[in-house]
């Protein structure tokens, strides 16, 4: 079992009703997806019943009181991440995006009318969410953004492009960041069934294929005041996107906990050379021992950082160095893991280069590992490098 990895018996420093929630999560997740979820992957699959299914377990935008969320702690929200991640980084963004991205700017800079109409169908996943800030040629520097909206008095007018929405094509509503006509960036709730909203499947891809990714284009869609979010500039998105990037640290270690167990379990039991399984041979031995020694920092650094989320005082530079930090060491576990087991290690037999391929998004999503050394750089020496 995973916890066995605790070395440093931090399970000891989380709550009780936190270890209970993350045990009810893993297994209800090792009970209803765990057997299925290669296949997906496989077929390139976001089957349509699963964000029912997280919805009924609160998964969904837990760490918001009321609304028929859970109301859990960081702590907790990031243990729901980490073990949905476990399983595979496309569910794990399936839950981000509706509950950091979508839900969250909701809840905070949404007036009651649409926090009411939304967040408990968002809540149960009777809807589906998406978040649109990256455009075709705006990644990395949002700020470049393309995407209009203009005030026509008592209402709205959205037209722009976007890419790389995660749950676009079957999403109910997003969360669209657009320029008004002074220039700043707002944040708008858009109903994906209004006239002008189109949506095309981003096919092919060798990553995060059990999540969809989206373009969207937006054509003198009308949007009603009351849907335009109290928040104006960059603060608006990238306040989501620290709420994302907590639960990517969290979620990467998962998935980088599953590949260390199955490398393990796979060293003791493959034998080469002189009848002996693998884990007896040194260099075996070295890369199982930097894989658990990786995951326990990260998980130390995990815990630290929803503590401080947890008393109000997390900081986006803390935030950036756990995502940098854990996804970046996660993909050089399941690299890892991979190469411990061999030829076996590239079949949907074992889940690690699904992790592998998987965390390569991962790496890239919510600030590439390099946005973050630039976002940490320039906290630590006060000079922007970007
Ligand atoms: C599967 C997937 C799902 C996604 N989901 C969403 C979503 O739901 N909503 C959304 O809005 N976006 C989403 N994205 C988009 C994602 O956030 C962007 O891909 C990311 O911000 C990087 O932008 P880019 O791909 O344009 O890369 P670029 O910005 O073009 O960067 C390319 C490379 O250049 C480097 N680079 C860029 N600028 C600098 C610099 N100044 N100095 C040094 N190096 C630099 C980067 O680190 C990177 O290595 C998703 C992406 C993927 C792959």
């Amino acid at each position: 079992m995973a916890e066995n990895f605790d070395l440093f018996e931090i399970d000891q420093d989380f709550h009780k009703e936190e270890l209970s929630l993350r045990n009810k999560v893993r297994a209800f997740l090792n009970d209803k997806i765990r057997d299925k979820i290669a296949d997906w992957f496989e077929q390139g699959l976001f089957p349509r019943e699963i964000p029912r299914l997280f919805g009924e377990q609160g998964l969904l935008g837990s760490t918001i009181s009321g609304y028929g969320c859970l109301g859990t702690n960081y702590t907790g929200y990031g243990l729901i991440m980490q073990e949905i991640e476990r399983l595979d980084s496309g569910l794990r963004s399936f839950a981000s995006v509706q509950g950091a991205l979508v839900m969250y700017p909701i809840f905070t800079y949404g007036n009651e009318e649409i926090k009411e109409a939304y967040l408990p169908k968002l809540a149960s996943g009777e809807w589906v969410g998406c978040f649109g800030l990256t455009e075709a040629e705006h990644g990395s520097n949002p700020g470049n953004m393309t995407c209009q909206l203009e005030d026509k008095g008592d209402h709205l007018i959205l037209n722009g492009k976007k890419k790389w929405l995660t749950n676009g094509s079957i999403a109910d509503l997003a969360v669209i960041w657009a320029k008004n006509e002074a220039g700043k960036v707002c944040g708008v709730v858009v109903q994906t069934n209004s006239p002008g909203v189109e949506f095309k499947t981003i096919e092919n891809k060798f990553s995060l294929r059990a999540s969809i990714s989206s373009e969207a284009v937006f054509q003198k869609v009308k949007i009603p005041k009351s849907h335009l979010l109290n928040v104006e500039g960059l603060k608006g998105p990238f306040s989501c996107l620290n709420i994302a990037r907590y639960g990517i640290a969290w979620g990467s270690i998962g998935a980088a906990e599953d590949c260390l167990e199955v490398a393990l379990n796979y060293s003791q039991n493959r034998k080469q050379f002189h009848d002996q399984p693998l884990c007896s041979h040194q260099l075996v031995q070295a890369k199982l021992v930097e894989m658990y020694t990786e995951i326990n920092k990260a998980k130390l650094l995990n815990q630290r950082l929803g503590r401080l989320f947890d008393a109000g005082k997390a900081q986006a530079a803390q935030i950036s160095m756990a995502k940098m930090n854990n996804v970046s060491k996660a993909l050089g576990i399941a690299r890892m893991a991979r190469d411990i087991l061999g030829a076996n290690g590239i079949t949907y037999e074992h889940s690690v280069s699904r992790h592998l391929l998987n965390l390569e998004s991962v790496n890239t999503y919510e600030g590439t590992e390099d946005i973050h050394r630039l976002i940490l750089g320039q906290h630590l020496t006060g000079v922007s490098a970007f």
